[in-house]
């Protein structure tokens, strides 16, 4: 390249990041690179099986799991150490299923008692193929899992997660956290919202988020949880309510997903739906990998779904200027006054989980900013379309939409789906 050639281009991209630190022009900030490419998986990340206290192997598991159609599940059992996850035959039963089902993605992790709550507090850690040893996974359930033991240091939190951060240097190599039933068994909303500012702090680019719907969706009470807090149709109240433990940290701008719905599933007898029977998460991922469905977990790439109501949920959030949509784990920049035009897709199929006839009946988008959350619109979902859409003016600020759709059940909890929140960042004058 001549010298002035490049000086050209030198001018060029300096008058352009001059703009866009100005917002003069839209762009896309924590771009998700498979945007316009990437494949939907539908995914269970909470599953038990007899190494741990489900009542079934790992084979029969994902073997329903397989006719139940999900391409990915994860097998997450207890760490407590008298069981039997992160041991060789643990992860010789996972290679040998992913030798039985090919087309099935199985991820390993385990489900860990998190320190100090003595085995009250529960999150999957889902392992990368760089971590997936015994050694590796043995290593962490020696030294961080907090339950049915000597009391651990207090640092053990931050600990366990330093540990976890330095298993790889990208963060596609990374194992990744999500606490499960955050309200469960959690004496107030204050106390789930002090524990996820908690692991944000401490689990910086290892903790995603949080389990959005329990499992146990068929027990009573619902999804176990017997405590002060109940699920809000079927959800977490943490996920559910608009101004919730969620949105207190997506107002703070914290990249933290929580549209992840799971079965949990231990056997029938536990009121446990089998994976992808009732519950599923829907991934939009870069590959059909393991490492795929990490880096979409990671990036909030997926959207959480009951009752088969829904599939392949996109949030997005379209401005003139950019060449694509928005998408959920995404930050538009733009400048303040210009016109969005929020959309929810889905595929809405004609029977539900029961097989009987389905429908969706409405779409709502709750805005969240640091002033509270509220529901910015209610959107009947008109049947003959593939998405729903509302457009309004860009207000100058710091934001964060999410959406959830919705079937009213006349005789009981109604079937929703959540999807994780676009931010937008409009810088003021
Ligand atoms: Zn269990
Ligand atoms: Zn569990």
């Amino acid at each position: 390249m001549s010298k002035l050639v490049l000086g050209v281009v030198t001018v060029l991209v300096a008058v352009y990041m001059q703009q866009a630190g100005r917002a003069k022009v839209p762009r896309i900030e924590h771009a998700i690179p498979w945007a316009t490419s990437g494949v939907w998986l539908k995914a269970e990340t909470h599953v038990h099986t007899k190494f741990s206290d489900g009542t079934f192997t790992v084979d029969e598991v994902a073997g329903h799991a397989a006719a139940n159609g999900c391409d990915v599940i994860a097998i997450t059992d207890h760490t407590d150490r008298r069981l039997g996850a992160a041991t060789p035959e643990y992860h010789a039963a996972i290679t040998a299923a992913r030798a039985k089902f090919p087309k099935l993605v199985i991820l390993t992790g385990v489900e860990w008692n998190v320190p100090p709550a003595r085995g009250e507090d529960h999150a999957v850690v889902l392992f990368p193929p760089s971590s997936d040893s015994a050694q590796i996974t043995g290593e962490f359930k020696k030294l961080f899992d907090d339950y049915d033991r000597e009391p651990l240091p207090p640092e053990t939190l931050s600990s366990a997660f330093t540990w976890l951060r330095a298993r790889g240097a990208s963060a596609a190599e990374r194992p990744i956290v999500f606490l499960n039933h955050p309200s469960r068994k959690a004496r107030d909303v204050d106390a789930v919202t002090s524990r996820m500012a908690e692991l944000w702090a401490a689990g910086k680019g290892v903790f995603a988020g949080t389990e959005g719907a329990p499992g146990h969706q068929k027990a009573k009470p619902l999804g176990a949880y017997g405590g002060v807090l109940r699920p809000a149709d079927r959800w977490d109240p943490s996920i559910a309510s608009p101004a919730g433990a969620w949105d207190v940290r997506l107002a703070a701008g914290d990249r933290v997903w929580g549209a992840l719905a799971t079965a949990d599933f231990h056997n029938e007898g536990m009121g446990d739906f089998w994976p992808c029977e009732f519950s599923s998460t829907w991934v939009h991922a870069p590959e059909r990998s393991v490492t795929g469905v990490l880096r979409a977990l990671s990036a909030g790439s997926f959207a959480g779904v009951h009752g088969g109501i829904a599939g392949r949920v996109q949030l997005e959030v379209e401005v003139p200027g950019l060449s694509r949509p928005v998408l959920a784990g995404e930050t538009l920049v733009a400048p303040a006054g210009g016109q969005a035009t929020f959309r929810v897709r889905a595929d809405v199929p004609a029977t539900d989980w029961q097989g009987r006839p389905n429908r969706l009946d409405e779409v709502e988008l709750i805005g969240i900013d640091g002033n509270g959350a509220r529901v910015l619109a209610r959107l009947p979902w008109d049947p003959a379309q593939p998405l729903v859409s509302h457009s309004s003016e860009l207000p100058a600020g710091r934001f964060a939409v999410r959406a959830r759709g919705r079937r009213v059940v006349e005789d009981g909890d109604d079937l929703l789906f959540y999807s994780n929140p676009v931010f937008v960042n409009i810088p003021g004058q």
